[in-house]
């Protein structure tokens, strides 16, 4: 097996990694037998074991014959079952994380709530109650689904303001539940009815709403806020490994804490692309997951009193590497594609037609059949007067509008690159697919094999609540 490092292919990665150095505890001993003082929580939302396995042949070092192991790979030592509690077998991500955090399960929609609405006590809120310091890092807007059920109660994960309102208002002995609050969702917290943002503030927090202000986050308790409401896709964005990055902070700031943290960190949007069936913006979302893994992976090397454990809240679409009936998964294809659909989508009606084979090629290194350029072009042409005639002005939320007006185009992207790179899917939502669990540091072995997610929330709050 070849060094892990000459898997990694940009050279920021190394970047950013050669930063993470942290020094490690005193009392420092090596092995699974230390009791963990720390409890790092990572899910991969939607990161089903189909995303794992693609992600490794996408990662794969063409210059030799053996696919080497990524860090999921490494890390990997058991599966669970995701189903919530009604008959449908296949969860949301509400019901999901309120497994995953009360060790209870629900009804799909909930927020840390049982049938009867009553709350359910989540692993942050115990944590807190036992004086450790605590955590949530998204790239969902941080009151989105699985955020919210490791910090609020809600009946209904649509009630996105009561939520956000909970993060002041849900007290634990006095205090709020989380110290530290990395992710989207300024529209949420800094609104004309109640600015939650000004409420953290004059509470002590140190807070952040630019990339720019969170490099001066030094201290807790803190809050940043990095969108208005989830993050730009990791496929698009110029924030280079946005998870990465606000994991090494997070651990800098909560690994500082004598009392030691419990935190839950979201790669939220591998998930999102699953919903868009968007397999080069689900690779994206997973290399800056894999590089979070790597920084809390590192971490816990230099504290090994700290368990880190990683799963996935379900799987989303039914992803599958070959498909109809071609004995082939090309991710040569997959590689080449530089935007997500629906940006690329919007590149293409915004491309003067002399250019449009040009951008085609930068952005995708697909060479189309005649017919199948031909359609492609008309389907751009046909959305490009729509498009430049609209007055975006009077949209309430032109991203939306726009996504709307561009999805039939983005359709017709995400059909071809699937089709050159036998790509399958089989669905626009989750699917009842067990999903992988993977573990690291003290306690680890607990993990291996069989589980259901609630077996997971049981064995990291055996953790918390054996401390003093
Ligand atoms: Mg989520
Ligand atoms: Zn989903």
């Amino acid at each position: 097996m070849k060094p892990l490092l000459t898997t990694l292919a940009c050279a920021t990665a190394l970047a950013l990694l050669s930063s993470t150095s942290y020094a490690a505890t005193p009392h420092q001993t090596t092995g699974s037998k230390v009791a963990a003082k720390n409890v790092i929580f990572m899910i991969g939302d939607g990161m089903g074991p189909a995303y794992l396995s693609a992600y490794r042949y996408y990662k794969d070092d063409a210059s030799t014959k053996q696919v080497e192991p990524t860090i999921f790979d490494q890390l990997w030592v058991g599966v669970a079952t995701t189903y919530p509690d009604d008959h449908t077998v296949v969860t949301d991500s509400a019901a999901a994380a309120t497994a995953l955090s009360t060790h209870t399960k629900s009804y799909n929609g909930a927020i840390a709530v049982d049938h009867a609405h009553k709350p359910l006590t989540t692993m942050l809120e115990i944590a807190k109650a036992k004086g450790m310091a605590t955590g949530i890092v998204a790239t969902a807007q941080i009151n989105h689904a699985t955020p919210a059920a490791f910090m609020a109660h809600n009946k209904t994960r649509k009630a996105y303001n009561e939520i956000a309102d909970d993060y002041v208002d849900n007290k634990v002995n006095g205090k709020f539940v989380a110290d530290l609050m990395f992710g989207g969702g300024i529209s949420y917290f800094e609104r004309k009815d109640r600015n939650l943002a000004a409420e953290f503030k004059k509470a002590g927090y140190q807070y952040a709403n630019t990339w720019q202000d969170f490099q001066n986050i030094q201290r807790l308790p803190a809050m940043a806020l990095l969108a208005p409401v989830g993050f730009p896709s990791a496929l698009d964005t110029d924030v280079k490994q946005p998870l990465a990055q606000m994991t090494d902070k997070a651990l800098k700031l909560l690994g500082s804490q004598p009392q030691g943290f419990a935190v839950m960190i979201e790669g939220s949007q591998i998930d999102w692309c699953g919903h868009a069936n968007d397999i080069a913006c689900a690779m994206a979302e997973m290399q800056d997951f894999d590089n979070a893994i790597r920084v809390a992976k590192a971490f816990v090397d230099a504290h090994p009193d700290t368990i880190l454990v990683i799963t996935a809240d379900h799987e989303t679409g039914g992803l599958s590497l070959g498909s109809n009936g071609v004995y082939a998964w090309k991710r040569d294809v997959i590689k080449g594609v530089k935007q997500t659909a629906a940006k690329l989508a919007k590149t293409l009606v915004q491309t003067d037609a002399t250019q449009l084979t040009a951008v085609w090629q930068q952005q995708t290194s697909l060479t189309l059949t005649a017919d199948e350029w031909q359609q492609l072009s008309s389907k751009i042409a046909s959305i490009k007067p729509v498009f430049t005639a609209k007055d975006w002005s009077k949209e309430q939320d032109v991203l939306e509008a726009e996504a709307e007006l561009l999805e039939p185009l983005a359709k017709d992207i995400k059909h071809l690159v699937d089709l050159y790179s036998q790509t399958g899917w089989t669905s626009g939502a989750h699917t009842a697919i067990d999903v992988p669990v993977l573990a690291y540091g003290a306690g680890a072995s607990k993990f291996a094999g069989f589980q259901d997610n609630t077996q997971i929330a049981e064995k990291l709050l055996s953790v918390i609540e054996a401390r003093k």
